[in-house]
């Protein structure tokens, strides 16, 4: 194994460019005797097959391998170029990794250096190394130390025993991105452990992310059962990265102070954690150095230390709370203090206040560096605006030009925008500013927020007025009464006695109580955690003189970001025309959400969308998926006149919507429904649904705080079957894990969880829960047509096994009219659908997750979800496999994935021969229409002209022009 040593790297050298720094590599090789003087042309020669830039600022030049003969030892040099070197390939280099390996050692190298590559501002901090050590140091895999910090503290905690304040405090170490759901589900089952002084202990090693402690304490202590309880500590064990807070908090019960955290806050908490003595006084800064604190500024910050009369310690107020001696260098430089954290110190004794105004101010002063002050709004949180204005300017939309982006649902929306930006909040942390006031600093701040909940609770009371009733104003009644809950107000005045500004400390108090209901895994309260932050954020906007986005009570075309299910739940849909986001794609759950709510929405559209501003008049067309900004006065005639032959045809197609699915010359295509939610079934059936051909049916696991037993499930299924009156009713099998986690399954850590443990594959790891999900659906089928598929298969194997259970229930329960088939959503499936229609009954094609599979895009990409598009011709190639497959043994194929109801794609897959779609419920009467409008021939010559394009666009293009 290849370690790199001081001894091998040289510093502060210049070239007259690459080829020159090769030479010097080179030659630095061959005087350490790694290589003979010709291994520079191999060197050379490597270069000229291809840059061996690998980022960050490095290069790793080595030779080539018929160059091996020439090498005499495996090693490495570094040879750091401050001023950086101008690449071949046009990169900037500051530090080569020149690499003489023998065999493929060099690998781990390689290795070594891929967590760099990551990291942020590396290339400045190699350029500014000044120490041999300091750059081994960037350069080596940092030991992971154990996460505790203001986030991992939960404290304050309304629990009534000792287990909700360990899920409490795992639900925190969850929120603070340390641990997912399988820590939280493995604490769950735990017994917390007595440490003394009413402090217990929970920890675990499954599903840690990065290692952390995390405490939460009760609003009041308690005695349980076993005895007084003040607190609980959850640990997330990853190797021994945790041990040493262990031992400080070990050190904390030998001194007897355990009993003291259940009345501190946070600082207090992370202070005695810290091995800070609690009689200590301390001083925080913000550290300005462009390269943090990096050897050269870290030698000052010691001398100045070293001059102090008492000893001083310093510790990040983020990160691992370790206090460490300020006069030591290697500590100090350990830290890994970036630009913009704040430090800590702190001192004890006579004098301990002059010490720490000199840290302060050695710090302030840029430790022997220019420092440029950070600006105010990325020192609360920069907002992406502020963030842009660095950043080449977005170009402004034309009048009457075209945005392209995905179609996400159908229609045609003609409206203002609204375009709904989230609000910065810019507040100080402490009122310590506001010292010199005659009050005392906790009163004027108490007083403050007393003014801002008065003028919130005016605004909504003004709001409800003009909401005239309906599910808004019910909501903001509800935002009215919880402004006046005592129980927040207590909790910020806490904030404000100890020391926080009024925004700070009502953040906290929202923060938490928020937080309190989402560890609650009850899908109603968690969405009350949504509503006190929106009050909150209401509160807030008045203490910061900053206006909250209020939706106009006027029709809009809602214009956003990226917008959550939640948000698509909660819009007005009296006056949302539209709506179109920057970001997301068209088989998001947000879109899913638009289409089922019958809004017309485009999304995807890139920054640009974020130009946009309030009243710019908009059409929005979400069938070709483009958005005309500002349209003249021709064009808006026009898409007047669209929008009311489009009214016509959606009024048509309603009237006929219990025509049965044909096309004009009579080719039987069954229309079918999508539901999550079986209370749907009779809407479906009203919407003109011949039956349902997707039932999600985890939707009705995740409405449940476990595992929904056998009658629940049979009362579910039930429900939809009697419903359906006859009709048939495809039913997925449970179908969680990847993007569908089901809090009360967890599953291990995987890195790439959408190819890792999921649908069918996580199902038959507990057979029992399948077994009884598909023994509640034959019972509550009884004669009716049951059609159970199963989700992500990947071959017929899986398919064999869960097929076995069916047979097995089948003849127990003598079911009658059953077929057994699996979704096609995994290309290796499509690949094999001869093999697998031999034995299934049927097909359904999950174009959401074959698109996903097959261009290798996640189709909850922030931005690169908009290309995940179900028209590519890779896709439509692997579903024309999946329908020669099945027809040739006699078998039907349905489509259930978004793309059945794409207006541009209902001909395609007909012209391929599906026989069944499967849309929501709203898109069914239209799909019916569009059904009637083609026939099998001109169907055909859509799927051949798509089939023959090359990319996404050029099918949407040529169907266009057909
Ligand atoms: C699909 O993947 O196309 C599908 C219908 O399933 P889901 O969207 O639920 O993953
Ligand atoms: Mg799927």
């Amino acid at each position: 194994m290849l370690t790199l040593t001081p001894q091998d790297a040289a510093l502060d050298c210049r070239a007259d460019g690459w080829q020159d720094a090769l030479d010097q590599a080179a030659a630095s090789l061959h005087q350490a005797g790694l290589v003979e003087p010709a291994y520079r042309d191999a060197l050379h020669a490597r270069e000229a097959q291809g840059s061996t830039y690998l980022g960050s600022g490095i290069a790793i030049p080595h030779g080539t391998p018929e160059s091996r003969s020439q090498i005499h030892h495996t090693g490495v040099r570094l040879l750091q170029f401050p001023q950086g070197v101008e690449w071949h390939d046009g990169n900037r280099v500051y530090l080569l990794v020149t690499i003489a390996a023998s065999s493929d050692e060099h690998l781990d190298v390689l290795r070594q250096l891929t967590h760099v590559l990551d990291a942020e501002g590396v290339a400045e901090r190699l350029a500014a190394a000044d120490s041999a050590e300091e750059m081994i140091a960037l350069l080596s895999r940092p030991r992971p130390k154990a996460r505790l910090d203001a986030d991992t503290l939960c404290l304050n905690f309304p629990a009534r025993d000792r287990f909700e304040l360990a899920l409490a405090a795992a639900a925190r170490l969850r929120q603070a991105e340390c641990v997912d759901a399988s820590f939280v589900a493995a604490i769950n089952t735990q017994e917390p452990v007595a440490l003394g002084q009413g402090l217990w202990l929970v920890s675990a090693d499954c599903g840690v992310k990065q290692p952390a402690l995390s405490l939460a304490t009760p609003e009041r202590a308690f005695s349980g059962p076993r005895g007084p309880v003040n607190g609980v500590f959850c640990v997330a064990a990853l190797d021994d990265a945790h041990r040493d807070l262990l031992a400080r908090l070990a050190d904390l019960l030998d001194s007897g102070q355990g009993e003291a955290l259940v009345d501190a806050d946070a600082d207090g908490v992370l202070m005695r954690l810290s091995g800070e003595s609690s009689s200590a006084q301390t001083a925080r800064v913000t550290l300005l150095n462009a390269h943090g604190l990096h050897a050269r500024p870290a030698k000052l910050l010691v001398q100045t230390a070293r001059e102090q009369a008492l000893p001083v310690r310093v510790r990040l107020l983020e990160g691992s709370a370790e206090s460490v001696s300020a006069a030591s260098l290697t500590k100090v430089i350990g830290l890994g203090a970036r630009r913009g954290q704040t430090l800590i110190f702190s001192a004890e004794g006579e004098g301990a206040e002059t010490a720490l105004a000199a840290m302060v101010a050695a710090v302030e002063s840029g430790l022997g560096e220019a420092v440029r002050p950070l600006a105010e709004a990325a020192a609360a949180g920069a907002s992406r605006a502020a963030r842009r204005e660095v950043e080449a300017p977005l170009e402004p939309l034309e009048d009457d030009g075209v945005l392209p982006a995905t179609a996400a649902s159908p229609g045609l929306a003609i409206a203002p925008a609204y375009v709904m930006r989230a609000p910065d909040f810019d507040y100080p942390e402490r009122a310590r500013d506001l010292a010199a006031d005659k009050q005392g600093p906790a009163e004027r701040q108490r007083e403050r927020l007393q003014a801002a909940l008065d003028e919130a609770r005016r605004q909504l009371q003004a709001l409800i007025g003009t909401a005239k009733g309906g599910d808004v104003a019910e909501i903001l009644s509800m935002h009215a009464e919880m402004l006046d809950d005592p129980e927040l107000h207590e909790a910020a005045f806490e904030g404000m006695r100890d020391g926080l500004s009024a925004e700070a400390a009502w953040w906290q108090a929202i923060d938490t109580a928020a937080r309190a209901q989402e560890v609650l895994a009850d899908r109603l309260l968690a969405e009350r955690a949504a509503d006190l932050r929106d009050v909150g954020r209401r509160v807030l906007g008045v203490l910061c003189g900053v206006e909250l986005p209020t939706p106009p009570q006027r029709p809009y075309i809602l214009v956003t970001d990226d917008i959550g299910p939640s948000d698509v739940a909660r819009l007005d849909t009296a006056q949302v025309r539209g709506l179109l986001t920057a970001r997301g794609g068209a088989t998001s759950h947000s879109a899913i959400l638009a289409r089922a709510l019958g809004i017309p929405a485009v999304v995807g559209a890139g920054e640009r969308a974020l130009t946009l501003n309030n009243d710019d008049d908009l059409i929005l067309d979400g069938d070709l998926g483009r958005v005309i900004v500002r349209p003249s006065a021709e064009r808006r005639d026009r898409a007047e006149l669209r929008l009311k032959e489009l009214e016509r045809l959606r009024r048509e197609a309603h009237g006929a919507r219990f025509e049965e699915g044909r096309t004009a010359d009579g080719k039987r295509i069954e229309v079918a429904a999508n539901l999550g939610n079986t209370a749907h079934a009779a809407d479906a059936v009203e919407q003109g649904a011949e039956g349902v051909g997707l039932l999600r049916t985890e939707f009705i696991f995740m409405a449940h705080p476990e595992a929904p037993d056998l009658e629940t499930q049979i009362g579910e299924y039930r429900r939809a079957f009697d419903a359906l009156d006859g009709r048939p009713l495809v039913a997925r099998t449970l179908d969680v894990g990847g993007d569908k986690p089901l809090p009360y399954w967890p599953v291990p850590a995987e890195d790439n969880p959408f190819l890792g443990l999921r649908g069918l594959r996580l199902a038959l790891t507990r057979p029992e829960v399948l077994e009884t999900q598909l023994r509640a659906l034959l019972t509550a089928a009884g004669e009716r047509p049951l059609r159970i598929m199963f989700p992500m298969v990947k071959d017929v194997d899986e398919y064999r096994q869960a097929r076995a259970i069916v047979d097995r229930l089948q003849a127990e329960i003598g079911a009658g009219d059953v077929q057994v088939g699996v979704m096609i959503e995994i290309p290796s499936a499509a690949l094999l659908a001869p093999s697998l229609a031999a034995e299934v009954d049927f097909f359904s094609i999950g174009t959401n997750d074959l698109t996903q599979y097959t261009l290798a895009i996640d189709r909850g990409h922030a931005t690169l979800s908009a290309q995940a598009d179900g028209l590519h011709p890779a896709v439509l190639r692997l579903i024309q496999m999946t329908v020669d497959a099945a027809h040739a043994e006699g078998k039907w194929v349905g489509v259930c994935g978004e793309l059945g109801s794409d207006a541009a794609a209902v001909p395609v897959l007909v012209g391929l021969g599906v026989d069944e779609l499967s849309v929501s419920v709203r898109q069914v009467p239209m799909v019916k229409a569009r059904l009637r409008g083609i026939t099998q021939e001109s169907a055909q010559h859509h799927a051949r002209t798509a089939l023959a394009q090359a990319t996404s666009q050029a099918v949407r293009d040529a169907l266009e022009a057909l």
